[in-house]
């Protein structure tokens, strides 16, 4: 039997990544998101330990030192993100398939260093892209600008990921998701 698969949906922000992951999860109960680590504030309605672990930067700097990252990276204005080795484990001890939801340097990394990583990228129309991120709208004027830029190039990227699933249509693109990841755990079930 193959090993079990870890799922990484990557893509840029306001691509949609959140809500499909969601929906997903909703669908396939097998699945499980990974909590990440990041020293960006709380936004409302996130919970620590929910959303994100939300450390400081010494904390951040602690777990850096002692190996708990599988990956980290620095985003926009200095936030760090990492994923917490840990959870892997503890959601491949519950006999889950783990679900890691990275930005594109991270989500390389762990196609990198991962045996039988999965990398799915979300994409989205560059216009339909801003207009999420406007709407959103919790960061400064200035960040959200960054993240436009730093989505533009991220949607020029797509190619270096295993599948790409564009997210013009929330219902298609969940149900073009959902297709590819049941193709991936069932031929990890498969011999050879
Ligand atoms: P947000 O601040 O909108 O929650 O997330 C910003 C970006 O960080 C998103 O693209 C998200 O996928 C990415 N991200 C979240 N957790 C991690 C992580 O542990 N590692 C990496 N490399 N990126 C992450």
């Amino acid at each position: 039997m193959a090993s079990r698969p870890v799922l990484v949906i990557t893509g840029p922000s306001g691509a949609g990544k959140g809500t499909l992951i969601r929906t997903l999860v909703a669908r396939l109960p097998v699945l499980e998101v990974a909590v990440s680590a990041t020293t960006r504030p709380r936004r409302p309605g996130e919970e620590n330990g929910r959303e994100y672990w939300f450390l400081d930067d010494a904390e951040f700097d602690r777990r850096i030192e002692s190996g708990a990252f599988l990956e980290y990276v620095p985003y926009v204005s200095g936030k760090r993100y990492g994923t917490l080795a840990s959870e892997i484990d503890r959601i491949a001890d519950e006999g889950r398939v783990c679900v890691l939801e990275l930005e594109l340097e991270g989500a390389l990394a762990v196609q990198d260093h991962v045996p039988g990583s999965v990398t799915i990228f979300i994409s989205a129309d560059v216009a339909e892209l801003e207009r999420r991120l406007r709407e959103r709208a919790t960061e400064s004027t200035g960040e959200i600008g960054q993240r436009i830029e730093l989505a533009r190039w991220q949607l020029e990227q797509a190619h270096r990921f295993r599948y790409m699933v564009q997210n013009d249509n929330v219902a298609r693109a969940g149900a073009v998701l959902a297709a590819v990841v049941e193709t991936e755990l069932s031929l990890a079930r498969s011999p050879g």
